[in-house]
């Protein structure tokens, strides 16, 4: 299996007040995130209150969009807007900053697709004034030191 040529929908997500910003960075190909001041968590997914601390003192930051394969699965049924694009791959990426977030591995073989695996950024145009971020290999054809 290859991703190296899959070609995603890209649903746009629904935005609400809290995510507005995220979601308006995210057009402009960048990947904010929020820290809470008075603890100092990082904050995921956007959200006004801190879900550790519970505190409304939070802020914006530009995460570095890099991070690793923490687990990841082919699927092989896609359902709705995926239905017609499997198999294609859904994972959890480790962010550099700490969180873990639910997202797709696109443009790896299957030889390169492995826990630990150090993934970059990259956004998909909703065409809808949002994108969504998904990951690639940050060094393709480079395997990571067991
Ligand atoms: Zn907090």
């Amino acid at each position: 299996m290859s991703t190296q040529d899959q070609s995603l929908p890209a649903p746009a997500p629904p935005v609400n007040p809290e995510t507005k910003e995220f979601w308006a960075a995210t057009a402009a190909g960048r990947l904010l995130l929020k820290r809470c001041l008075d603890c100092g968590s990082v904050i995921w997914y956007p959200r006004a209150i801190c879900p550790a601390c519970s505190s409304l003192h939070t802020e914006w930051f530009a995460a570095s969009g890099r991070g690793r394969v923490y687990s990841y699965t082919l699927n092989y049924r896609g359902e709705g807007a995926y239905q017609d694009c499997a198999p294609f791959v859904l994972a959890y990426v480790e962010l550099d900053e700490g969180p873990r977030i639910m997202t797709n591995i696109v443009g790896a073989d299957d030889i390169d697709l492995a826990v630990g695996l150090p993934v970059e950024v990259v956004f998909h145009d909703t065409g809808d004034g949002s994108a969504l971020p998904r990951f690639r290999p940050a060094e393709l054809r480079t395997h990571p030191a067991s």
